[in-house]
């Protein structure tokens, strides 16, 4: 299992950079599985690289849709292509132990990528795997989702923050 950066881990706030070519190899293939396995064992359904401290454009998302199928995915160099519509909901980050907050985001999402072994592919979706996405896509810019929400909330999740780091849970 791989080791999941807090914040304000500096990792998390740098824009990460894109996979080249030569970067698809078993390595990468290798990395992508161990960020599967890491994000299951710790309950998310997205993990992006700069939260295990590498700082480049990929992450893993496993979302349960509500017809039983998932969405599960390896997202390399995603880029968002459309997005439509709004959801408000409460949010959670591997990177952010406990700490749980509504943030806006929107409703869909068209999203292209490659995938492990290079090839481009694109998904369209919605709710939690549009959620998702885009929470993920934003690690990559070094963006997290205290970011997004209302400098109300920011604020209490500021706190928040700083009670659960005291707790040692946080480090
Ligand atoms: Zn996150």
């Amino acid at each position: 299992m791989l080791k999941i950066v807090h914040y304000p881990d500096p990792v998390l706030l740098t824009t990460a950079k894109p996979l080249s070519d030569e970067d698809f190899d078993g390595d990468l293939e290798a990395l992508v599985a161990d960020m599967f396995e890491t994000m299951e064992k710790a309950g998310g359904v997205g993990l992006a690289a700069p939260q295990i401290g590498i700082s480049k454009r990929l992450f893993v998302m496993d979302v349960p849709q509500q017809d039983g199928a998932r969405e599960r995915h390896a997202l390399i160099n995603p880029e968002i292509v459309r997005i439509e519509g709004e959801q408000t909901g409460d949010e959670g980050c591997l990177s952010f132990p406990g700490l749980y907050q509504v943030v806006k985001r929107e409703m869909r999402v068209i999203a292209r990528a490659r995938d492990v072994k290079g090839d481009e592919f694109e998904l369209d979706v919605s709710e939690l795997a549009a959620r998702c996405i885009l929470h993920e896509t934003d690690h990559c810019d070094g963006i997290v989702f205290l970011d997004r929400m209302t400098p109300l909330k920011r604020e209490l999740a500021k706190r928040k923050i700083k009670t659960l780091q005291k707790t040692g849970k946080w480090n």
